[in-house]
């Protein structure tokens, strides 16, 4: 395992995965029934951009850099206003350092009294930091497992009949995408009302084709693909682009995800940057 997601916090395609993150927990939000949420991939949870980590690779200055030095956008959909106050309460919360919300501390600064949320995380130094970030908020619980295996285990949540399940691997695998679709139909089958939201790189397109069809073939519906390119995506050595596919979409939540898409690309892209919402199969 020597993936370290503290190179990549808050590059462009962590600021895509948790704008629509948030707007995935508002929208469960919208309902007063409590709702859980499983992050397979959990991360650290924090991180701290000024580290060593994070400078040797710049790669958060064109995500979220460029989006903390934005004006405000009154044309932009609320939840991009709401991740920058998540972001922004974090950097406030240690004294003007710049330290960036992963897709635990999103989640846990969005739950109500009764909601929960459950991370598994694999790597053991990772998890050691996860549990210190929560050992004092009893709604979440964290798993040092392998976030694939635990979705038979934990899901459907025992806590709430709604929820959420994220799944944001580091595709170090060469076999990813296929461990991907195999989880995303076996937690539909476990928790056939939740929504889910798998990341996938965009780097060409033979593989992501082949993802979207693999669920296809295996007679998924209801599935959404939302897609930002920064470029066309020819090198297969280089992230083009960061993908999103939601299953269970939450109702009209293509508008929310367009809006999402053209705002970020506004700001994240450079000339050739493209946005793309598109059912893969519908419901
Ligand atoms: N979701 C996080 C966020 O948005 O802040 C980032 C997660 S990062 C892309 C992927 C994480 O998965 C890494 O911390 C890695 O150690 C962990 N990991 C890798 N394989 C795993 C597995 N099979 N089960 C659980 N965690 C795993």
């Amino acid at each position: 395992m020597n993936y370290r997601h503290s190179y990549h916090a808050g590059n462009f395609a962590d600021v895509m995965k948790h704008v629509v993150l948030v707007a995935l927990i508002d929208a469960l939000r919208r309902k007063p029934a409590p709702f859980s949420v499983l992050d397979t991939h959990a991360g650290i949870g924090l991180y701290d951009l000024s580290g060593r980590e994070a400078q040797s690779t710049g790669e958060w200055r064109d995500g979220i850099g460029r989006l903390l030095d934005a004006p405000a956008d009154p044309a932009a959909p609320p939840c991009i206003g709401e991740w920058l106050e998540i972001v922004r309460a974090t950097i406030a919360a240690h004294e003007g350092r710049l330290f960036y919300p992963g897709s635990p501390a999103i989640v846990a600064s969005m739950l109500r009294p009764g909601d929960t949320l459950t991370c598994c995380e694999l790597h053991p130094e990772d998890q050691r930091s996860l549990r210190r970030l929560f050992r004092h908020n009893p709604a979440v619980s964290i798993h040092g497992r392998n976030g694939y295996e635990a979705i038979t285990g934990l899901l459907p949540p025992k806590q709430a009949k709604r929820g959420l399940v994220l799944m944001d691997p580091p595709f170090e695998q060469k076999d990813e995408f296929h461990a991907l679709a195999k989880a995303i139909i076996t937690a539909r089958q476990r928790f056939g009302t939740g929504v889910i939201a798998a990341w996938y790189p965009i780097k060409h397109r033979a593989p992501t084709h082949a993802f979207h069809n693999a669920l296809k073939d295996a007679g998924q519906r209801n599935l959404l693909a939302l897609e930002l390119t920064l470029r066309p995506p020819l090198d297969p050595t280089r992230l083009n682009g960061s993908g999103l596919l939601i299953a269970n979409p939450p109702f009209r939540f293509e508008q929310t995800a367009r809006a999402i898409l053209t705002t970020l690309c506004l700001h994240l892209g450079d000339d050739g940057t493209q946005a793309n919402v598109e059912w893969i199969v519908p419901e």
